[in-house]
């Protein structure tokens, strides 16, 4: 394995605020996106040519805001999914019919990262304009990344508060295929964003935000407000939010289905 492919595999890197290693950061990030073929000649002149195009904007502006990139479900990730998020069963779509997205997002600290989520490929340029705009505004998200790093568990995706799309699982507390399983769902922020159905909170860590009247007091970092700028962003763009729903509430479930 050439070294440089062993850093995109690992967790989102961090990306400076600024200066030299903010544009490397940056272009490195561009070029990743591109993804050619690892260890060929090609790549590496890739990369050259990236970095060389950091060093010539050294007099432009600031670096402009990094935008999502969508690309086809590669090898690797293909195989990650088998058995995790994806199964060889009736109403799970094809692999032609999933890409990936790398999305630009602040963390809790208010760090600029790349996150990875997979989505239908019917959705993904309206998720990539959503992504950018949520980007542009105040609010953090705690990580995005495929479902398959915590071996498809939904709990444990959760558990660990972390953002993700695709699954072809069951809809919560039901039997039918959830929006999730065609990459037409997202979850955001669950800590601080629970799904609510009677006195099932889910995760359980966030029975102190599963309340209309708390959730309208809390200060948390990462709270979907019916007002506030995720809501009206997915709302401006066609897409639906769980918190408004009656029969139960799923404050960090967004889908283009209404469901
Ligand atoms: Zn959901």
């Amino acid at each position: 394995m050439h070294w440089l492919s062993r850093w995109p595999q690992a967790a989102a890197p961090r990306i400076p605020r600024r200066g030299w290693n903010r544009r490397f950061a940056l272009a490195y990030e561009t070029f990743e996106a591109q993804r050619p073929r690892a260890g060929s000649l090609a790549r590496r002149f890739g990369l050259a040519l990236a970095l060389l195009g950091a060093l010539s904007s050294v007099s432009a502006a600031p670096a402009a805001p990094p935008l999502t990139t969508q690309e086809p479900l590669s090898d690797t990730v293909w195989q990650r999914m088998a058995g995790r998020s994806w199964h060889a069963k009736a109403g799970c779509p094809n692999r032609a019919d999933l890409v990936l997205l790398r999305v630009p997002y602040h963390d809790f600290d208010g760090r600029e990262r790349i996150g990875q989520m997979i989505v239908g490929k019917a959705v993904a340029a309206t998720v990539g304009k959503i992504f950018d705009e949520i980007y542009r505004t105040d609010f953090r998200i705690f990580s995005i990344r495929p479902v398959d790093d915590f071996e498809g568990d939904d709990q444990a995706s959760m558990a660990a508060n972390n953002s993700s799309a695709f699954n072809c699982r069951a809809m919560t507390g039901g039997t039918g295929l959830s929006a999730h399983a065609q990459g037409l769902a997202i979850d955001i922020n669950p800590a601080q964003n629970p799904y609510v159905k009677g006195a099932k909170t889910e995760p359980a860590s966030a029975t102190a935000l599963d309340q209309p009247a708390e959730r309208a007091a809390a200060k948390d970092i990462g709270l979907i407000r019916p007002d506030g700028p995720v809501v009206a962003i997915f709302g401006k763009h066609g897409w639906k939010w769980g918190g408004t729903w009656t029969s139960l509430k799923d404050y960090q479930h967004f889908s283009s289905t209404g469901r």
